[in-house]
């Protein structure tokens, strides 16, 4: 075989996921273990999206309707938006991907926070486009730096809020300031896939800004704070033109008919929403309390995990957590390479974490 990949994809970086708990357990021969590592719903998926969902298995014979006109419509009458400005995706990755797609042509630019979501550099290279990453400044995103790297050839700015993996913020005053920076031909795309777990009065929330032709996309997942990772449903909202363009390469059944009816009724779902936002914030509170005396430094967080500064390579105490059943996210590919990342869970699952981390370093001390 003689594969003739143009060199922008073959430089592309794997995509490094969570483990999977069925992994971890096949290869150690253990049962029980915890995640922690994907920021995942520590609750299991929405109640009212599960009956839905299999209600609608009956219909799996039939294709979709493409574009979801119900969940588009109960989207817009929840954020008081235009639908013909809501797009679908499997995953807001796929939405990700479909921005970049329309936008980027091979020798264009994006901005990109780093360290932040690594699907943003993929997606551009995948265009055969360049990503101009802007470092953080003190974790957060440095939007003057991100302006400042704005050129001519610059077509689209990811902004991560809060961001993966440092769950910092930006504030709405601090954003509208910067998007009125950016000359016209520039789209940024907002990707709020934590926004519900924010506790910050001064978070962004870009939905305030939509409806006003803005070049700005907000997205957002059911995977997170709605328990449907599994499920694979997000969604953009943006100015309908720019849809439009989306919907000219969007394959035609991205979103299934089960994610279509499951993210329905998860939207409608609100008391489990509570209930989850409730879970992570306890969760939280009880993690840092009960890390405080181990030899280690929690950053703060306005999302569903955080990072934890071990002082000590982290490839290395993410060996030794698998061998007490607990999958945490080593740093290492984001440039972090004595960080981990763990997400709040059920209070049994922080329990196991806190334990298996005091064995751990202790080994190590
Ligand atoms: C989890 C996550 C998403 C959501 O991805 P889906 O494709 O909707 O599951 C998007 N952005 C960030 C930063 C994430 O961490």
């Amino acid at each position: 075989m003689n594969l003739k990949a143009p060199p922008y994809i073959t430089e592309i970086a794997p995509y490094v996921p969570g483990k999977p708990i069925e992994e971890l357990e096949r290869q150690y021969g253990i049962t029980g273990s915890v995640k922690l590592a994907s920021n995942e719903n520590p609750l299991g998926p929405s109640p009212m999206a599960v009956a839905a969902i299999t209600a609608a298995l009956a219909g799996l014979n039939r294709y979709p309707e493409g574009a979801g006109p119900a969940l588009v419509a109960a989207l817009a009458e929840h954020w008081q938006v235009d639908g013909a400005g809501i797009v679908l995706g499997n995953g807001s990755d796929e939405i990700i991907a479909m921005v970049a797609r329309v936008l980027l042509a091979p020798g264009d630019e994006a901005v990109i926070p780093r360290p932040s979501f690594l699907i943003y550099d993929s997606a551009v290279r995948a265009c055969g486009a360049k990503p101009v990453a802007v470092p953080l400044k003190d974790m957060a995103m440095d939007l003057d730096a991100m302006a400042k790297a704005v050129t001519p050839a610059t077509r689209l700015v990811f902004v991560c809020n809060p961001n993966n993996p440092t769950g910092t913020i930006v504030r709405q005053k601090d954003f509208e300031a910067f998007l009125a920076r950016l000359p016209d031909h520039v789209v940024t795309v907002v990707d709020e896939a934590y926004i519900e777990f924010a506790r910050a009065p001064e978070v962004l929330q870009t939905m305030r800004l939509q409806g006003r032709d803005l070049p700005l996309v907000t997205l957002r997942t059911f995977s997170k704070a709605y328990g449907l990772a599994g499920l694979r449903i997000g969604y953009g909202v943006m100015p309908p033109a720019l849809a439009d363009l989306i919907h000219r390469v969007r394959l035609p059944f991205n979103a299934g008919s089960l994610a279509q009816a499951g993210a329905l009724a998860a939207l409608k779902d609100e008391a489990f929403l509570r209930r989850t936002i409730a879970t992570v914030h306890e969760g939280l509170d009880a993690l840092y309390r009960d890390l405080a005396g181990l030899p280690l430094r929690c950053l703060p967080t306005q999302a569903n995990f955080f990072l934890i500064d071990l002082g000590c390579p982290a490839d290395a105490v993410f060996e030794k957590m698998l061998h007490h059943g607990v999958i945490v996210r080593s740093m290492t590919s984001y440039g972090f390479c004595d960080f981990i990342r763990v997400n709040a869970g059920l209070p049994e699952e922080n329990r196991r974490l806190v334990a298996a981390l005091k064995d751990v370093l202790g080994e190590k001390i």
